[in-house]
């Protein structure tokens, strides 16, 4: 057979299994140019559970019993160049006398259904004309099964309307529908770079993009989307403002799932909502799977109520004297069922689920007994550093809470810091301005935590007027071996001075790391170098070594 009588997508294969032929649609299937794709043996080219399918079929096909019928479908997933898989639709038939056959390779993301347009009408929302939920399921499915390049994601933008019920109930049904109707068509027309634009139900929409393109380009993207929303909406004679909280995950291509996807999207955008709404939220790219979300909410909320948590705490020393000069304190606990979890873990299970109001209370009352402990065993105490999530900040009564802790065990506002990251900055940082001012007045310092992993300005860190700028680890970890993150750790330390704010590097391991930290200008650190997180008990010697 000869080139030109491929059809699309077609491969020829001799008897023994070698590709003889390849149509430049087949090949690029493969990832590869069709000169690369002739004679290799068609069995390398899938993935092993297809190997052994086809190695079946073949048995089958060689017995005069069951011949090769013409037109015979099977699912077969191809091994592209790169590695990566791409589940197929393979149509086989007997080409010639010499017992090659054809083959017809269809990848099972590029079949019709797919084509939001051709979805069949109970997928889609009849009001807004776009794919609903069921559509959106189908549509993740065959993105997220459909293997691509290494790099490649499927990322999931769920967007809420803020108060829409006040629309519904204010201006009645009409109005609102046409309000859905106007942000549907806006998305769809600016979102068309974006990716495909679903109404998964009420006031709720889907953006689903499939993209070898960063995280960073989404963030860029989703301001643009909360941006087109919020123009006026003119309807009925009156001008209405929509605004709406977005949350986005993001899956690597392979495996995963429509509904683990949704849960996530679905919980970065109630985080926004809980970070003020008209913001975005990116869930983390480690889920946690539901099961255990459900359990660690479950048991967190136990053992805060029947005080089964613990603060352990690290010491931070100045990088010229070794003196001590502060503490941070770190949660620990311990469960009986699920061990030992880290508070990177729980943390956002309890922002996520209502607790972080009452865990934090909980930790600045301890940091604070602790301290007060200290100073009447020792006569001084050093300041003590707790970390504060971003949604304990948005809470009215977080000042008061504080207020209240700090009287109660008499402890001097410098006694206490505050470790915001980096991170809670960007996503209200008029708000976090304000309050830092406030804690600034009332004395307590407020160190931004992490820095480096964030996407902070420096518009941000001039209006928030850190204490303290604490490097994050991964910066200071390769500051021997990486030239560039050395470059970027002095570059932090000049600029924090500048502002007037003194710098914490985190995550220091050894006295070397320590030492070019010092040189570097850098003013204080932590880390097991200087001595790992315990409790209480185990950090009574350097507060009986420190000076009062
Ligand atoms: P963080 O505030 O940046 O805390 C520093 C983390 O680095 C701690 O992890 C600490 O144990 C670890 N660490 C310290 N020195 C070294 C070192 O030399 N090498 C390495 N590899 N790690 C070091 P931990 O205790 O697991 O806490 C993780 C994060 O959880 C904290 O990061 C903080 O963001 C959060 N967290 C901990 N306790 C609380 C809390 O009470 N409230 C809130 N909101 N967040 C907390
Ligand atoms: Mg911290
Ligand atoms: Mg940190």
């Amino acid at each position: 057979m000869r080139m030109n009588f491929l059809g699309s997508c077609e491969l020829v294969v001799s008897a023994c299994g070698m590709i003889d032929d390849a149509s430049e649609s087949a090949a690029s299937v493969f990832a590869m140019s069709v000169g690369a794709l002739k004679g290799q043996l068609l069995l390398n080219r899938l993935d092993t559970s297809s190997r052994e399918q086809l190695r079946a079929l073949w048995r089958e096909w060689s017995q005069p019993s069951t011949p090769l019928r013409a037109g015979s479908e099977h699912a077969l997933t191809a091994l592209r160049a790169d590695g990566s898989l791409v589940p197929s639709l393979a149509v086989f038939r007997l080409c010639g006398e010499d017992g090659r056959l054809s083959l017809r390779l269809q990848p099972l993301a590029d079949q019709p259904s797919l084509n939001d347009s051709q979805l069949p009408e109970s997928f889609h929302d009849a009001l807004t004309g776009l794919p609903n939920r069921r559509g959106a399921r189908e549509l993740i499915e065959a993105s997220l099964q459909m293997g691509t390049p290494v790099g490649h994601t499927v990322s999931l933008v769920c967007i809420d309307l803020d108060n829409f019920r006040s629309i519904n109930e204010g201006y009645g049904h009409d109005v609102a529908e046409e309000v859905l109707r106007c942000v549907g068509t806006r998305l769809r027309q600016r979102g068309q770079g974006l990716g495909r634009v679903c109404r998964s139900g009420g006031d709720e929409f889907l953006v689903i993009r499939r993209s070898d393109r960063s995280e960073d380009e989404m963030r860029r993207l989703v301001p643009q989307l909360m941006r087109a929303i919020q123009e006026p909406i003119e309807v009925c004679g009156e001008t209405l403002i929509v605004t709406a909280s977005v949350g986005v995950a993001t899956h690597d291509c392979a495996g995963g799932s429509f509904d683990a996807l949704m849960q996530r999207a679905g919980h970065a955008m109630s985080r926004a909502k809980r970070l003020g709404r008209n913001t975005w939220y990116f869930a983390a790219r480690d889920p946690i799977p539901c099961l255990q979300h459900q359990a660690i909410k479950t048991r967190l909320y136990r053992a805060l109520e029947q005080g089964r948590l613990a603060l352990h705490y690290q010491p931070i020393v100045d990088l010229r004297s070794g003196e001590l000069r502060a503490f941070e304190a770190l949660m620990r606990w311990n469960d009986e069922q699920l061990g030992e979890v880290s508070p990177a873990r729980f943390i956002p299970v309890a922002e996520e689920s209502g607790l972080m109001g009452a865990l934090g209370s909980w930790t600045i009352e301890q940091a604070c007994r602790q301290s007060a402990a200290w100073r009447s065993a020792y006569g001084a105490s050093r300041p003590i550093a707790v970390n504060i999530s971003a949604v304990q900040l948005q809470r009215g009564e977080f000042e008061e809470d504080l207020r209240r802790i700090l009287d109660a065990h008499a402890i001097a506002p410098g006694m206490l810091q505050l470790e915001v990251t980096e991170s809670a900055l960007i996503h209200d940082s008029a708000h976090l301005a304000c309050m830092s001012q406030r804690l600034r007045e009332l004395g307590v310092g407020v160190a931004i935590d992490d820095f480096g992993t964030g996407y902070s300005n420096l518009l941000y860190l001039k209006h928030f007027h850190p204490a303290k700028i604490k490097i994050d680890r991964s910066f200071v970890q390769t500051i021997l071996s990486k030239d560039e993150d050395r470059a970027i750790v002095r570059a932090v330390i000049d600029m924090a001075h500048a502002i007037g704010a003194r710098v914490v590097a985190e995550g220091v391991e050894s006295g070397a790391v320590g030492r070019m930290l010092r040189d570097l200008g850098c003013d204080e650190a932590q880390g097991y170098h200087f001595a790992r997180p315990g409790p209480a008990e185990a950090l009574e010697a350097w507060l009986v070594r420190a000076d009062p």
